[in-house]
């Protein structure tokens, strides 16, 4: 969503009474209450900022551009005493604060001494595209400045009745709420994770702490079901977005897998079983990102498609120059051209274990046999080098040369979590633990529904 520049008549009431409940934080000057206000920014937690209209205590209703200016007037004189107008200016790719006051028509020179204040040059000349600068002023002339420096910080310069500007920081604190969430896979997850009320980005982290059990790109099933223990972050009585997957359970063909995110003393942050295990395994249960698969392909349902066929081995269809991982651990034992794999790597890793990833569209620098690869490392770009009909990653594993389906592969029991930190562990988990446990229909309810 874009939005434009666009003018408003002042209201400040309410604006007032939000901005009463939050923490000032003076660097150096008083205190000055805002004259303006008559927008508000919220975040409706997809990234794009929203602007709302506060109504305002003189009935100026003024929309947008066109209309506006009348009202302005006709409310300017009913007030019998000059407003403010403010502005909400939505930075432009290559835009400048100067060329955001030129095109306004505000004083350069209010900017010139508004930049010159301590600590503010550095929060106003790093701007991006989408950033807004809530700008108010009287004829031209600046009576405030506002801007969102950081998820929990706003600039705000304002202007006092000697004509002075005062700089402050205001602490908007982020209200964490922790809500538990569940949800029947119909088509595809994305759509599923949204039905229950988040975003593809908890989809995204779904398919991340589940990235050992579960290949969410080929064995997906509907009828699957999710329950989540998950961070809701509110901001200033607004949602602004989801926060981390605390606790989840995924039920994928009748079988339940549990995570619980635990953060250790040191702030090093994993997710375990409720067991205390680590869910990290030798092999990564596809060798492509989730997201990277869906982002090219509209995030469409894919029936169980391009399972183990004949040719011993997994498909994966993504854009081309989808980067590739490594499953494990290991070395690269080939690099080239392959017949109708085209262009293909391998990996040898240990216990006799092999993946191949073939029909790749080229090779990252570096990657070349011999080399030693930890898992997750990128390898190679999706292509359809070959005999490939299409863009895909055709991805086989083998133990002593003989094909096994990925799926079927034993990997080495989990490490569990070290015993110092095993009462830490039960004492930060056991209260996520139980509230997913609330939140997951009984059991009956689920087999069946994973039929
Ligand atoms: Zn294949």
């Amino acid at each position: 969503m874009y939005i434009d520049d666009r003018q408003a008549p002042a209201s400040g009431a309410r604006a007032l009474l939000k901005l009463a409940r939050k923490r000032w934080v003076a660097i150096g000057m008083s205190a000055v209450l805002f004259g303006g206000g008559a927008w508000w920014l919220a975040d409706r937690g997809d990234g794009n900022p929203v602007v709302q209209e506060l109504p305002s205590p003189i009935g100026a209703q003024g929309s947008a551009a066109d209309g506006a200016g009348a009202q302005l007037a006709a409310a300017a004189q009913a007030a019998l005493k000059p407003i403010d107008s403010v502005v909400e200016a939505v930075i432009r790719p290559g835009d400048t604060l100067d060329a955001v006051f030129r095109r306004l028509q505000l004083s350069v020179e209010d900017l010139a001494v508004v930049r010159s204040l301590p600590g503010v040059r550095q929060s106003l000349d790093i701007l991006r595209p989408g950033d807004v600068v809530t700008l108010t002023h009287l004829n031209g002339e600046l009576t405030s400045l506002k801007r969102r420096v950081s998820e929990t910080e706003t600039l705000n310069v304002q202007r006092d009745a000697g004509g002075q500007f005062a700089v402050q920081i205001v602490e908007n604190e982020l209200d964490v709420r922790v809500v538990p969430l569940h949800g029947t896979i119909t088509s595809s997850l994305f759509r599923t994770v949204n039905d229950v009320g988040a975003s593809d980005s908890v989809a995204l982290q779904l398919a991340e702490v589940f990235r050992y059990d579960i290949d969410f790109a080929q064995e997906l099933q509907p009828g699957d079901s999710f329950t989540l223990v998950l961070e809701k972050v509110w901001r200033d009585g607004e949602f602004l977005r989801d926060g981390d997957i605390l606790a989840a359970e995924f039920v994928n063909a009748g079988r339940a897998y549990r995570a619980v995110r635990y953060t250790a003393p040191d702030g090093k942050t994993e997710y375990y079983t409720p067991e205390g295990k680590s869910l990290r395994k030798a092999f990564l249960r596809a060798p492509l990102q989730f997201s990277r698969i869906s982002s090219g392909f509209g995030m469409r349902w894919h029936p169980v498609l391009n399972r183990m066929r004949a040719h011993k081995g997994v498909d994966y269809a993504a854009p081309i120059g989808t980067p590739i991982r490594a499953a494990g651990d290991g070395r690269v034992s080939f690099r080239g051209v392959k017949g109708g794999y085209g262009n293909t790597i391998v990996l040898q890793h240990s216990n006799g274990v092999e993946t191949l990833y073939a029909h790749l569209h080229r090779f990252p620098k570096g990657v070349v046999v011999g080399k030693r690869v930890k898992q997750g490392d990128l390898i190679g770009y999706v292509g359809m080098s070959g005999l490939a009909t299409g863009p895909h990653l055709h991805y086989e594993y083998r133990v002593n040369g003989v094909h096994r389906n990925p799926a079927s592969i034993k990997t080495l029991p989990a490490e569990p979590i070290s015993p110092k930190l095993r009462a830490d562990f039960e004492a930060k988990t056991r209260p996520l633990l139980a509230q997913l446990q609330q939140a997951t229909p009984p059991a009956p309810a689920r087999v069946a529904a994973a039929r």
